[in-house]
């Protein structure tokens, strides 16, 4: 096994997982979170993302078979992505984000429209100016 930085080890990620070896439990590859235990020095995965229990180890080669982890994945793989932030999944603070980008647009329109029509004056201190407000009212309009 080749040397983790340290961190390479406060990565975690998703890797296959075999079911446990009971009767009832349906023949399937899970998805777990693989993550370092600084208790134990190694790498360990836990139970599958979908609720089974499995098997202790990561089967890297392995094909994830069940469905309920594959439908799974995207949210985990973006929850463990670095930088996540858990308010990126809230809608509140999304639209809040959006409403207040909604605002800086009008804000930049209004002063876009403001340089237009200084340069339609024709006063050559500002043409610069209009002309650079219909280049940005263009592309503020192209915004949606
Ligand atoms: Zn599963």
């Amino acid at each position: 096994m080749t040397e983790e930085t340290v961190e390479d080890r406060e990565r975690r990620y998703l890797v296959p997982v075999a079911r446990l070896n009971l009767a009832g439990q349906p023949d399937l590859i899970h998805l777990s979170v693989y993550q370092w235990l600084p208790a134990f020095q190694a790498r360990a995965t836990g139970m599958a993302i979908c609720g089974y229990s499995t098997q202790q180890g990561a089967l890297p080669k392995a094909k994830v078979t069940c469905p309920e982890c594959l439908a799974y994945r995207p949210r985990y793989e973006r929850m463990l992505a670095p930088g996540y932030r858990p308010e990126d999944d809230d809608p509140d603070v999304l639209r809040k984000r959006a409403e207040r980008a909604e605002r800086q647009v009008e804000q930049a329109k209004a002063l876009a429209a403001k340089w237009h029509e200084a340069a339609r004056r024709k006063d050559s201190a500002v043409i610069l100016a209009g002309v650079a407000g219909d280049v940005l009212m263009a592309a503020l309009n192209g915004v949606e």
